[in-house]
């Protein structure tokens, strides 16, 4: 990590930056890594949090992922860190499961990009030789789970009594999957002197008496405490789609192309996204435009002017380029992805469903951010209505409907003499041929004949199947907010999720057993996404665990071989 560089002689180096984020004190390496990628402005929980995290303070901040809240914890931590004399490592981020020790160790870096900070994520079920060298050889931050986190410390190959910051990310999480006693093991060997800062999508009892005991006098952060004014959010038929990351632009073509949208806005957080998704629309044969903060002024002015005179039909464009334009109504919000905050959602499709008219707003989310979604839903008083992606098959049902359309159309229109005497020219063959051919080969001018791929449809979401296990098991919350309804739409999208076998696992209660033990034998033997599981239900002598049907009989075999918390287990097909 480069150190030494003070954060007064940055400051004239600092123009040219996101006035944003240059007003909430970070320094030029920070700023030229966020302007790299792409990032315009800050998100309301960065704006709250980084300011006092950088000034020292402890924190206790209530939101979700989708808020922007891993940049809000490692811009202060790696700003700090560079200033600091070097101890390795020097902060430990502590998260509930391996995904996001992945995905929060690779934030870490790339924000980290030019104070070369080096990361380390560290999770059970991963060879522990390998994260044994990289401990030895030193890293900067450690982003564990706690089970492998107390693992290490035990063996004393983490060794934290040096360490300077320590983040607890989805708080609430952990403690969902019973990683309690391993925090307070975890903490209780850290410096008094640390730096602390807690994240949780809710705070009940249980996470504020966490704070209360590894926390000082923290500075407390909730975003969007004030529902939206009554009236002030617009009535538009909200939709979303939850779709895994990779198969988030191949989702929005879908969407777009199902939706037949010919004059949308699509909402992205980044320029670096816009452009992307400008790219993939236009090499998809449709005509859209970009437009973000990163052009210039006549750049912006000659995209609005194709919109507005109809040229083009989708407008791709971040939050920060959208704001201050006169944008006609348009049929369509599409948010690439969800926004970070329920004001800014709002702002959004209040583009759609002006004077009266309809309006549709569709959301592209990841499964992660589902909680920020009903977040949503909560504060503007309206429902999202949760639909499963439209398969290929909707697509091209679809684009049979609007070739009929226009043909339709054209007959209406008339005249079509020249164009019959085509069909004459054609005799040789029976006039219905002709025009199934002519058909065809309009279908195949709109992209009609392109290849697509299924998109797969996601399992229900792993943190509401923890709750209700919770519930189930006699020792449950009951539905903390946001959690107890279920989305619109839902139904259908039980139906394709309806193929769950239930395995019954020997192991119960009695033994100690918790959701986050069995979940993370079957992700961790199995190898499989911890987001596949389904419901986990935790009676006195056994339990029961939802899974995909595709995948039951492996996890049936290698659990079979495993061993859950030391003990061999019976697993198998669960009958009522
Ligand atoms: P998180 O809530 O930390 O999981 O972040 C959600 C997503 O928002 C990530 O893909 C980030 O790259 C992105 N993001 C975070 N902060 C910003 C920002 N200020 N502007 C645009 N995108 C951001």
């Amino acid at each position: 990590m480069k150190h030494g560089s003070s954060s007064e002689s940055a400051v004239p180096t600092v123009t040219g930056f996101s006035p944003g984020f240059v007003a909430l004190g970070l320094e030029a390496p920070l700023l030229a890594t966020l302007e790299t990628l792409g990032y315009e402005e800050p998100t309301p929980i960065q704006r709250e949090a980084i300011p006092p995290l950088l000034a020292g303070r402890d924190l206790l901040g209530q939101a979700a992922t989708g808020t922007g809240k891993t940049a809000a914890f490692a811009l202060p931590m790696l700003q700090r860190l560079s200033h600091a004399a070097r101890v390795r490592p020097s902060a430990l981020v502590l998260v509930p499961t391996r995904e996001l020790a992945i995905q929060v160790g690779e934030a870490v870096q790339r924000y980290g990009k030019e104070l070369q900070v080096s990361v380390l994520p560290v999770y059970g079920g991963q060879a522990i030789g390998p994260q044994l060298h990289a401990l030895k050889r030193g890293v900067d931050v450690v982003v564990a789970t706690p089970g492998r986190a107390l693992d290490h410390i035990r063996r004393g190959t983490l060794k934290l009594q040096e360490v300077r910051i320590v983040v607890l990310d989805e708080a609430d999480e952990m403690l969902d999957m019973g990683f309690a006693e391993d925090l307070d093991a975890i903490l209780v060997g850290t410096p008094k002197t640390k730096q602390t800062a807690l994240f949780s999508a809710t705070i009940p009892p249980r996470i504020r008496a966490i704070a209360h005991r590894h926390l000082q006098n923290p500075i407390e952060i909730t975003i969007a405490k004030e529902p939206v004014k009554a009236g002030t959010a617009p009535r538009v038929q909200q939709t979303a789609h939850i779709v895994a990351r990779p198969y988030r632009a191949a989702a929005l073509a879908r969407v777009i192309e199902v939706a037949g949208a010919n004059s949308a806005l699509v909402f992205c957080r980044t320029r670096l996204e816009v452009d992307e998704v400008t790219a993939m629309l236009t090499g998809r044969g449709h005509r859209a435009e970009a437009i973000h903060g990163g052009m210039s002024q006549g750049q912006r002015d000659r995209v609005m002017q194709a919109f507005k005179a109809g040229q083009t039909e989708l407008l791709v464009a971040t939050d920060v380029a959208a704001r201050g334009l006169d944008i006609p109504q348009v049929s369509h919000v599409i948010n690439y992805d969800l926004p970070s905050s329920a004001e800014i959602y709002v702002h959004r499709i209040g583009r759609t469903g002006r004077a009266g008219r309809e309006g549709a707003a569709i959301t592209i989310l990841d499964p992660r951010e589902q909680r920020l979604l009903r977040s949503i839903e909560q504060h503007t008083k309206a429902r999202v209505a949760v639909l499963p992606i439209p398969s290929v098959s909707d697509l091209r049902a679809r684009q049979l409907d609007r070739v009929q359309a226009a043909v339709e159309q054209v007959l209406r229109d008339g005249p079509l003499d020249a164009f019959k005497r085509l069909v004459e020219r054609l005799s040789a063959h029976p006039p219905e041929e002709v025009a199934a051919a002519a058909l065809k080969l309009l279908v195949r001018a709109q992209g009609g004949e392109r290849q697509e791929q299924e998109i797969p449809v996601r399992p229900p979401e792993f943190g509401r199947s923890i709750r209700e296990a919770r519930h189930s098991d006699g020792r449950g919350h009951s539905g903390s907010s946001g959690v107890g309804r279920p989305p619109a739409g839902r139904t259908r999208q039980d139906k394709r999720t309806a193929e769950m076998a239930r395995l019954y696992i020997g192991v119960g209660r009695e033994a100690g057993i918790r959701p986050g033990d069995l979940v993370g034998a079957i992700a961790n033997e199995a190898r499989i996404n911890s987001n596949a599981i389904g419901t986990i239900e935790i009676e006195h002598r056994f339990s029961i665990v939802d899974v995909p049907a595709s995948m039951a009989s492996g996890i049936i075999e290698v659990l079979g071989r495993a061993r859950i918390k030391g003990r061999r287990v019976p697993v198998r097909l669960f009958r009522e």
